[in-house]
């Protein structure tokens, strides 16, 4: 996969440097250093510990690390020591005070957190950040009130009414970035797959302020709106808050917000050097076809003969491999090792062939959602449509996709036993690939969710077919979610079914003409579900610092004991690359845009130093 499209900066050998590792050092100590230290670091600031929110704070932290952000965890207390100057703001550009973590708030922290954003900073402040004294009790006036201009808590005057559920009616997309179809076609509410407009839990929030930019409401079962993001200018800075509890909603497979105000206040409000997730800063898409059953045989056939399977762009292919599919002897599956055989070898040429679960598609869905299966049953049958497939291609099989979206966390479980490393996942809509949470609890380090991305409450074409949607709406809806892809150079999964090709033939073959020619200029890859996992999976083991050297020299050093190849650095466009070595001979490519400069190799270095200065 060469870099088509970018331009080769320079060719570098490398020297080495030892790195000092500090391992074990107390917390308070820590905080002092991070503060103390050069480097450009997000804060996410902690009011009193509080055992039960630790899941908040895991959930945040894990988003971070996939959005390739440095941060540091800090406590309100530690902060107040500080003075929140230009420097300290140059250093520390945004502050999250999140949902339970951020609740009690000390007093004085108000005022600190007003001249912060004077200076220049970005206060995030989610849910019941700074609502709660040190005893727990409601406050009458939240401690950020002054500087967001919004009231979370209202306890005083409505009670029991403080706090309610509402659904996110989006006001402002150009400030936030919502993909297409995360919303309904009839109105602007944030939906998700099956479920329709999504109920979130919210403050009942008053707008204190006449400058407060709503960029979305809440609006409550009784039709209020309340303020559900907000933006407002002070000083040099921005104080933004975010209603819904950001981080709670990750630790419950709902991740989008919380990704989404984390990228508006550190790529869109601060432009912070970061490591950019997607290989070589490129849009990238999963297609990943399910594989049903019998009817799926004449599709295929249809599909190869109309190269909607071709060369450069590989597919995610995952085929349910057994002769049946609702009951044994039934004859309508897709029979991977029997009728469709010459298919399956067929298809592998154009993509990776992986699994759709276990041998029988409703047969296996069924039983395993009325919890007929053990888990030894379970496992046993995904290997068996595993086995046969393998038999076929000569590869591994290490992705999957659940039969009818039925999808318990103890199948990940097994999948990660059996060396799966990335799955179809219809919690998270609309997110990128993500270590999912559910219950509070990271599911697996290992296996990565590609969350699907939707049209409204359905995803795939057969479900848009079944709602009556017409194909220019469905043209559109692709081309869409292309666009997103490429101007957000991120990563996401779109899934359809072979038989669906017959329903849309003019908005597939669209879609398909659409995405190779993006791939041939460059702008975007499509790429099957396992490699992008493996480029993950990678990427949050990378180590990112960024420093000021003086007022205009950054610098970067990036570590991975993996590899470094094809990770981005990402700095602001102005600053240009002054300075490079690695630990092996490497070659650099660039890409830029509006906002930033991205550089990475493709060689298997494991450091990465690079000096950047502004242009004068
Ligand atoms: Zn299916």
């Amino acid at each position: 996969m060469g870099p088509r499209g970018a331009g080769i900066v320079l060719a570098l050998v490398g020297a080495g440097l030892a790195v000092a590792a500090v391992a074990g050092v107390p917390e308070r100590v820590a905080q002092a250093r991070l503060l103390n230290s050069p480097e450009l670091r997000v804060l996410l600031v902690t009011a009193a510990p509080e055992r039960s929110c630790r899941y908040v704070l895991k959930a945040a932290q894990s988003v971070l690390e996939e959005e390739g952000v440095p941060f540091g965890v800090v406590s309100a207390v530690a902060l107040l020591a500080r003075l929140p100057d230009g420097n300290f703001v140059r250093r520390h550009p945004v502050a999250i005070a999140l949902d339970c973590v951020a609740r009690s708030l000390p007093e004085d922290f108000g005022p600190w957190a007003d001249r912060y954003v004077r200076a220049g900073g970005v206060l995030v402040a989610s849910f019941d950040a700074g609502t709660r004294d040190r005893r727990g009790r409601f406050r009458a006036v939240g401690v950020l009130t002054g500087v967001l201009g919004v009231e979370a808590i209202t306890y005083q005057r409505r009670r029991a009414g403080a706090y309610t559920t509402g659904r996110i009616l989006i006001l402002r997309r150009d400030w936030l970035e919502v993909p297409p179809g995360k919303t309904t076609p009839e109105s602007q509410l944030l939906t998700g797959y099956i479920y329709g407009p999504l109920t979130y839990p919210i403050a009942a929030a008053e707008a204190r302020q006449a400058d407060v930019l709503l960029v979305a409401d809440a609006v409550t079962p009784t039709g209020e709106h309340v303020p559900g993001v907000t933006l407002r200018r002070v000083g040099r800075g921005w104080a933004m808050f975010a209603n819904p509890p950001l981080g709670h909603l990750k630790s419950y497979s709902d991740d989008l917000l919380l990704r989404l105000i984390v990228q508006l206040a550190v790529l869109r409000l601060t432009r912070l050097p970061h490591l950019h997730p997607s290989p070589h800063a490129l849009g990238g898409l999963v297609i990943n076809w399910h594989v049903d059953a019998d009817l799926d045989r004449k599709a295929v056939a249809i599909m190869l003969e109309r190269r909607y399977l071709r060369a450069g762009l590989r597919p995610s292919l995952h085929v349910t491999a057994g002769p049946f599919r609702d009951r044994p002897g039934d004859n309508l599956g897709f029979d991977a090792c029997g009728q469709g055989e010459p298919l399956v070898r067929a298809m592998a040429r154009y993509g990776v062939v992986g699994s759709h679960g276990g041998w029988a598609h409703n047969w296996f869905s069924t039983r395993l959602a009325a919890g007929r299966l053990s888990p030894r049953e379970i496992e046993a049958l995904i290997r068996r449509n595993s086995d046969c497939l393998e038999r076929i291609t000569g590869r591994r099989v290490d992705e999957y996709s659940a039969p009818n979206g039925v999808h318990p966390p103890l199948v990940t479980r097994i999948l990660e036993r059996l060396g799966f490393v990335a799955y179809y996942y219809t919690g998270d809509s609309g997110s990128p690939p993500t270590r999912t949470f559910l219950d509070g609890r990271r599911v697996s380090d290992r296996v990565w969710a590609f969350p699907v991305m939707t049209f409204g409450r359905v995803a795939s074409l057969t479900e848009l077919g079944r709602a009556g949607v017409p194909e220019a709406v469905v043209d559109a809806g692709l081309r869409a979610i292309a666009d997103f892809v490429v101007r957000n150079r991120t990563v996401r999964l779109i899934y359809s079914h072979p038989y669906d090709v017959l329903r849309y033939p003019v908005a597939v073959r669209r879609f398909i003409e659409r995405v190779d020619t993006l791939a041939r200029q460059a702008r975007l890859e499509v790429r099957p579900m396992g490699e992008y996992a493996r480029f993950f999976s990678r990427f949050v083991r990378a180590r990112a610092t960024f420093a000021w050297k003086d007022s205009v020299t950054l610098r970067a050093v990036v570590r991975n004991p993996l590899s470094v190849a094809d990770i981005p650095v990402a700095v602001p466009r102005e600053y240009g690359l002054v300075r490079a070595r690695a630990d092996r001979p490497v070659r650099l490519y660039q890409r830029i845009d509006p906002t930033f400069r991205y550089l990475y190799t493709l060689q298997p270095a494991r450091r990465l130093e690079m000096e950047f200065r502004l242009a004068p």
